[in-house]
């Protein structure tokens, strides 16, 4: 193993305190040279808030070292033609900035339909709207930014996007592009930007099937932290993880047994 892939939420902040640790053991990674890339399916900030949200918790990150669903998503979109509908949290529409958007009330016209953790902003109405853009246009592509099923919100385990996905894919018959994690494509695009072989980077997150099960199925090792949303059953399922660790914290203690695994 020569590179890391960090998820951030339940990984390096935990309902909005840093995870004990974590800033060392990114510093750690750092100064060791070791290749890594921040990986999250994260849609409710831009990249640049991430940046600001890590450096408060002390963790030093660059634009560039972000990948999230919204920046694949735009950048897939960018070589595609076509009108987009967005159902997409405000603070990452910038993202999508200099594509061409169906009006937001739209019910057709749209040749992708992207969803997004809309969280309390979904409901009924904007529910079936996605449907009926979908409905209306056999062609039309569903992009899903991520399939999170659930996330430790601060008021309680709250549905993801997911959820809304599997809902839109089952009333239009149609299967979601995913751009995002547990997506292979969207693994192999990070291990492409740490120019490393799949079976050469360690992902590391607290999501057993998103996190570990989707990297082990694009080929590369997954590491489950005990922090986050995990739950002591994680670990009698199907899926086994590479390495398991207490908290992030023990990643430069575990590096050389991790390097081997
Ligand atoms: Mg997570």
């Amino acid at each position: 193993v020569k590179g890391v892939l960090f998820d951030l939420d339940g990984v390096l902040y935990d309902v909005g305190a840093a995870v004990p640790g974590a800033a060392e053991a990114v510093a750690w990674v750092r100064a060791q040279g070791i290749p890594h890339l921040f990986v999250t399916n994260t849609t409710s900030r831009p990249r640049a808030a991430l940046v600001e949200r890590l450096a408060g918790f002390g963790i030093e990150a660059a634009v560039s070292d972000l990948l999230t669903p919204p920046a694949a998503a735009a950048a897939w979109l960018r070589d595609r033609p076509g009108p987009v509908a967005l159902f997409v949290p405000d603070a990452c529409r910038g993202e999508f900035d200099g594509l061409e958007l169906v009006p937001d009330d739209a019910e057709s016209g749209a040749s992708y339909v992207v969803v997004g953790d809309l969280a309390e902003r979904w409901d009924f109405a904007t529910l079936n709207r996605a449907f009926r853009l979908l409905h209306a246009d056999p062609g039309a592509k569903l992009l899903a930014l991520g399939m999170t099923r659930f996330w430790n919100s601060p008021d309680g385990i709250a549905l993801d996007v997911a959820p809304f996905v599997a809902a839109l894919e089952h009333a239009s018959g149609r299967k979601a592009v995913v751009l995002g994690k547990p997506a292979r494509a969207f693994f192999a695009a990070a291990v492409g930007r740490l120019g490393l072989d799949p079976s050469e980077v360690l992902m590391i997150g607290d999501d057993v099937k998103t996190d570990v099960g989707g990297a082990q199925a694009a080929g590369l090792r997954g590491a489950l932290v005990r922090t986050g949303k995990f739950r002591e059953s994680d670990l009698r399922g199907e899926i086994a993880p590479d390495a398991v660790f207490d908290s992030v914290a023990d990643l430069p203690a575990r590096w050389s047994s991790v390097e081997s695994v």
